[in-house]
């Protein structure tokens, strides 16, 4: 299959990526930052385009076209100009193409950390955990136009919810489970791990799996920490986790990060055996010996489609695993006020808030998602078997 859809073109722009590569490990080296950012941009853009190229191709060749024929831009780039765009029609012939003839194995996981705009790391710098009760919250309406367009992509997913956000919301939280999701933990007070004690870690975790829990009547069996804050340190928190009933965590983000690095963690899901617990890391490409973001949020928002897009594709193509995409209601909200942060702090809040929603429909397009509880189905009962099965019949309706 691979030399029907390689061509002259690809192979050049294979070779612009490897020397843009070998730029960028020099600037790297030789401390010039600027030089190593721009040959990174240009890897990743040509990159992007050569998967377009390959990727387009690969359609066509799969339609019995001739590869000569293949050189036209795909349709789905198209679909990057709006959410109009990807109408029912479009997913119904992206589905029967890309679906069967990418990725007909591979299903990967999608989750929501279901949390208001002020309730970020970026936020917590100025509005403080007792004035969250008299900010105008937005999370009623972001929530339920991120809900319908999981509902037109069929696509249904792992939303990790904020216990103080179910205490205020609880038929939010109802209403999310009733349309098909997986309802996991997001803690209480959205307190990174490293900052707490285990005690504080215990007592927040009990208090929002009591409130998930009772909010849907249905167990809750799987963790994620904000700001993804289970980093070497902080391991102890797993064997919490476990002892408070949890079967999965997917709190690390395997990659370097000045809040949360964590480029040493395994990139695949893993039993953790001293605490018996599943950890599923979120997606990261392996490049050059470096893990690179390409698992969502922010990421997703602010860095080209084309290239989350390709190293999606690797990990499911090359490296046949499923990946863990994340992302927050508030992403598709350009409107939400705008809190005091300083520069860095606003772009990664605000920049990428009007063409997050888009983004995240072409990514939806043609490739499959699940919860976590479906994708990792296999592997979940190797950590408590009892559990695992309720945790899968409360999805029934899941795809
Ligand atoms: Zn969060």
């Amino acid at each position: 299959m691979m030399a029907h859809w390689w061509n002259r073109r690809t192979t050049a722009f294979a070779l612009a990526i490897v020397c843009a590569g070998a730029v960028n490990v020099w600037c790297l080296r030789s401390g010039r930052n600027l030089g190593a950012l721009a040959s990174l941009a240009a890897a990743l853009l040509l990159g992007g385009q050569a998967l377009e190229k390959s990727e387009g191709a690969q359609e066509q060749v799969a339609a019995g076209m001739p590869a000569s024929a293949a050189l036209a831009p795909p349709a789905r780039a198209i679909a990057l100009m709006g959410p109009a765009r990807t109408g029912a029609r479009n997913q119904a012939t992206n589905r029967a193409t890309d679906g069967a003839a990418h990725f007909p194995e591979i299903c990967n996981a999608f989750t929501i950390d279901l949390e208001d705009y002020f309730h970020t790391e970026v936020s917590s710098r100025s509005v403080g955990y007792e004035q969250w009760d008299r900010l105008p919250s937005r999370i009623e309406a972001t929530v339920k136009r991120l809900l319908d367009l999981l509902d037109r992509h069929e696509t249904r997913a792992t939303v990790f919810v904020l216990g103080w956000v179910a205490k205020k919301h609880p038929a939010l939280i109802r209403e999310v489970a009733r349309r098909g999701h997986e309802i996991a933990c997001h803690s209480y007070r959205h307190r990174p791990v490293f900052r707490l004690t285990p005690e504080e870690f215990r007592e927040d975790t009990v208090l929002a799996k009591a409130i998930l829990e009772d909010t849907t009547g249905a167990p809750v069996l799987g963790y994620r920490a904000p700001n993804f804050s289970i980093t070497p340190g902080t391991e102890w928190a797993w064997t919490i986790l476990a002892e408070l009933g949890f079967l999965y965590d997917s709190s690390v983000n395997p990659v370097w990060h000045k809040l949360y690095a964590n480029p040493h963690a395994p990139r695949f899901p893993y039993l953790i055996r001293e605490a018996n617990l599943f950890e599923i890391p979120v997606a990261t490409w392996r490049v050059l010996g470096m893990n690179l973001p390409i698992g969502g949020g922010a990421y997703l928002r602010l860095l080209p489609l084309p290239y989350i897009r390709m190293g999606l594709s690797y990990v499911n193509d090359m490296e046949r695993k499923p990946v863990t995409i994340y992302m927050h209601p508030w992403e598709i909200d350009c409107y939400q006020p705008e809190l005091a942060a300083g520069w860095k702090s606003q772009i990664r809040q605000n920049w990428g808030l009007d063409t997050m929603e888009a983004k995240v429909a072409e990514l939806l397009r043609g490739r499959r998602f699940a919860p976590i509880v479906k994708v990792h189905a296999e592997n979940l009962p190797l950590a408590a078997p009892a559990t695992a099965t309720m945790g899968q019949e409360s999805f029934a309706r899941a795809s």
